[in-house]
């Protein structure tokens, strides 16, 4: 027999079923490339009860975060919300609302979410160009320029954290880059948001994806979003509809605008996490997030050194709430990994793509970015090789 397992729905079979115990998962200490560590007082804003999605008093809340974000974006844009998804959500409504078929997208590609952003964009009947870079290194906006293959482009989109390699791109040469085209500048802020500067406004960035599990430290499943007015105006001037009902921004802004209308039940206690989150991420202040962000993952690296192990990108080019490391010869990754996941409770991640195997990556991303987590980390990774 090859056919599929069905499974037995019999009613003997569900009468039998015994009913699971209530979750209590373990607490780890989350220090891969996302979900990261959730502060509790996020755990506990999202216990709060559930108000309808058209109350008053959730109506504020609403504002309140429309508010926060565009202080973490640094924008003044009035279009700028939490899309219900996670960050990928995020990165398909940018590019579900912004193109139409045909339009030309010149895209970054040096690691998974460059090449993710390509493909969401080809399936919106883009013409696409991809722009292969180095993995573990940023792009120079002239490498960008070599690639192109026209002389306008209605998008480009580029990577500004690069979680799958721990590289930072540098936007403004980028956004000069997309003047020259005549092109809109979109950038995934998924892993930089509230962990490193991010100007939507100061660098001329048309539109902006990301994601409340990273340096937002609240669980997965929301995509903040922000769009300037040029971005605005592409999408009032389209001539086909958007291809997705759900993420169509003309739609959502019924909820999100003046009218209140309704188009999905907003995710109401996901909301309450990102309410909290974002205000914690205010009462520290953003410049001295990313100064902490800043000094742990200096930390991290000199202790790295310490332990003859290598972080894989140029200091000038890593990102502080993701560092990927080099693991060395005759190292065996998913054994280290899983020492650490069970004698410290703390979970690493490991590569993807072409850095699978041979590359650790290891998170400090908001609540979880602390000296204590460095240490921790640091003698775990030590007392797993020391054993290896
Ligand atoms: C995590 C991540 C995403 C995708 O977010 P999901 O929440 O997994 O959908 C996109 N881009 C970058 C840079 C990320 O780190």
């Amino acid at each position: 027999m090859c056919g599929p397992h069905v499974p037995d729905f019999s009613s003997a079979s569900i009468a039998n079923m015994s009913i699971p115990t209530a979750l209590t998962p373990p607490r780890r200490v989350l220090m891969g490339p996302g979900p990261s560590d959730v502060d509790d007082a996020v755990l506990a804003a999202m216990a709060r009860p559930t108000l309808g999605h058209l109350d008053p008093r959730f109506l504020e809340v609403m504002d309140e975060i429309g508010s926060m974000l565009r202080s973490v974006f640094r924008t003044e844009n009035q279009l700028t919300m939490p899309m219900s998804g996670t960050g990928s959500a995020g990165m398909e409504t940018c590019m579900v609302n912004l193109l139409e078929p045909g339009d030309r997208v010149l895209v970054g590609v040096n690691g998974v979410f460059g090449t993710r952003m390509a493909e969401v964009a080809r399936r919106c009947g883009a013409e696409v160009t991809e722009v292969k870079g180095e993995w573990g290194r940023a792009f120079e906006a002239e490498a960008l320029r070599a690639g192109a293959e026209h002389d306008r482009y209605d998008l480009v989109a580029v990577v500004h954290a690069e979680t799958s390699t721990g590289v930072l791109q540098p936007i403004p040469a980028v956004r000069e880059l997309a003047d020259e085209l005549g092109a809109l500048l979109l950038i995934d802020c998924v892993t930089s948001l509230a962990g490193h500067a991010v100007e939507i406004d100061g660098w001329g960035v048309d539109a902006a994806y990301s994601g409340t599990q990273k340096c937002l430290s609240c669980p997965p499943g929301l995509a903040p979003v922000t769009f300037s007015e040029r971005a605005v105006e592409k999408m009032k001037a389209r001539k086909t509809p958007v291809q997705s009902w759900y993420l169509d921004l003309s739609l959502i802004q019924g909820y999100w605008g003046e009218e209140r209308s309704y188009h999905h039940t907003a995710p109401i206690n996901m909301l309450y996490g990102l309410h909290e989150a974002l205000r914690l991420v205010l009462e520290e202040g953003l410049e001295a997030r990313f100064d902490r962000h800043r000094r742990h993952s200096k930390m991290l690296c000199e202790g790295l050194e310490a332990l003859g192990l290598a972080a894989r990108v140029p200091e000038a080019e890593r990102l502080a709430p993701l560092t990927t490391i080099a693991i060395p010869d005759g190292v065996d990754d998913a054994a280290v990994r899983g020492h650490l996941l069970e004698h410290f409770g703390l979970e690493i991640g490991g590569g993807l793509g072409p850095m699978k195997g041979n590359t650790w990556r290891v998170g400090l991303m908001g609540a979880g970015s602390t000296e204590r987590n460095v240490k921790l980390c640091l003698a775990a990774l030590d007392d797993a090789m020391g054993r290896g």
